[in-house]
């Protein structure tokens, strides 16, 4: 059997796409991702605590409700989901396209909206990487994993200069305290009005000018320091922490397209029509992050999902597959 249009990802631009290909009637399929360890279906979303930003919500939401909010109101229009289960690899050479699926089954689709949005970067510090493996106290998530009792009353590190920096660190003072920002510049990245709620908390130091050398601690205690060096100076000096989270940016997931269809210098997929979500090869869409360096909101996301769902069904019916 070949699917009509099939939705890789399930942020906010996956289940726009879905909601919008479902009540078109092209009876999608969205296989949902979350399959790799440590990661969540969801995107983004499911790691954020308040989103005060998206229209329709004068109180805010929590990004988990959201989210299962959104995949609710998909499966109100019977989308077919795939739970847990990602792509793993496409062949985009012929029509209709091939997508083998993380549990091994293989799928034809006429059309396909890609929204696998961007995952978290790490520093690859062996250190970093040897504690979050063990669950001994690295973290890109403090939503997630910030009110473990590792963290309570606890010294703890948020590594970055951006607004997820300043949103993490205003989160973990909840928990925490001090809660120290590593940045490796001397200004903020973050928009002026999330560094200030940051900066007017009494519990958060900024380190400036510094950068991770080594995350320090052993396999009982698990993280219990971070070697920093700063950046003017040369100095290196060791602080006391019992976390380390990361909130230094994301990389947009394409790894499974295997170079198949046109990147940018960063890796976000081209958009090749001028307001339009078609990607270089022709009846493959894209909306989301993973083809937006610049706005990636929910916001904007969801917008992209809708635009990716008209332009499938649009593109469908130009081939005559309605
Ligand atoms: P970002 O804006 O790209 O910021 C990443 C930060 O990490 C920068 O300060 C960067 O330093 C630092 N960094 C990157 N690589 C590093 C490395 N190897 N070592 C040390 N530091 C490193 O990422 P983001 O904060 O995740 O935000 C992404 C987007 O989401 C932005 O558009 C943001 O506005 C949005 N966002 C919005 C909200 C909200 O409105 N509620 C919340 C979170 C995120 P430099 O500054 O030196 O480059």
């Amino acid at each position: 059997m070949t699917e009509k249009v099939m939705i890789l990802g399930s942020g906010p631009a996956g289940w726009t796409a879905a909601i919008y290909a479902a009540r078109a009637n092209l009876d999608p399929v969205v296989l949902e991702g979350g399959h790799v360890q440590g990661d969540l279906p969801g995107g983004q979303l499911m790691f954020t605590t308040e989103v005060e930003n998206y229209p329709g919500f004068p109180e805010g939401v929590d990004g988990q409700e959201m989210m299962m909010a959104f995949k609710k109101q998909a499966q109100r229009f019977d989308v077919r989901i795939e739970e847990y289960t990602g792509a793993e690899s496409v062949d985009l050479s012929q029509r209709p396209f091939k997508v083998k699926d993380s549990q091994g089954k293989e799928w034809e689709t006429h059309a396909l909206i890609i929204s696998t949005g961007a995952s978290a970067n790490w520093l690859n510090l062996e250190s970093e990487q040897y504690f979050r493996t063990r669950g001994l106290g690295v973290t890109a998530c403090a939503t997630c994993d910030g009110a473990f009792p590792r963290y309570r009353d606890k010294p703890i590190a948020i590594i970055g200069g951006g607004d997820s920096a300043m949103e993490e660190a205003t989160f973990m003072t909840k928990f925490s305290n001090p809660v120290y920002i590593v940045h490796r510049r001397d200004e903020l990245r973050a928009s002026k009005i999330m560094q200030e709620r940051a900066l007017k908390n009494e519990k958060i130091k900024v380190l400036w000018n510094s950068t991770v050398e080594e995350v320090l601690g052993d396999d009982e205690k698990g993280v219990t320091g971070m070697r920093l060096r700063n950046t003017h100076t040369d100095q290196v000096n060791d602080v006391e922490i019992a976390g380390f989270f990361l909130a230094i940016g994301h990389t947009p997931n394409t790894a499974f397209l295997n170079g198949q269809l046109e990147t940018d210098d960063k890796g976000y997929l081209v958009l090749t029509k001028p307001h339009g979500t078609q990607t270089s090869v022709e009846g493959v869409f894209a909306g989301g992050d993973v083809a937006d360096s610049t706005y990636r909101q929910a916001i904007t996301a969801a917008g992209m999902g809708c635009k990716a769902a008209i332009d499938a069904e649009r593109w469908l019916a130009e081939q005559g597959i309605e």
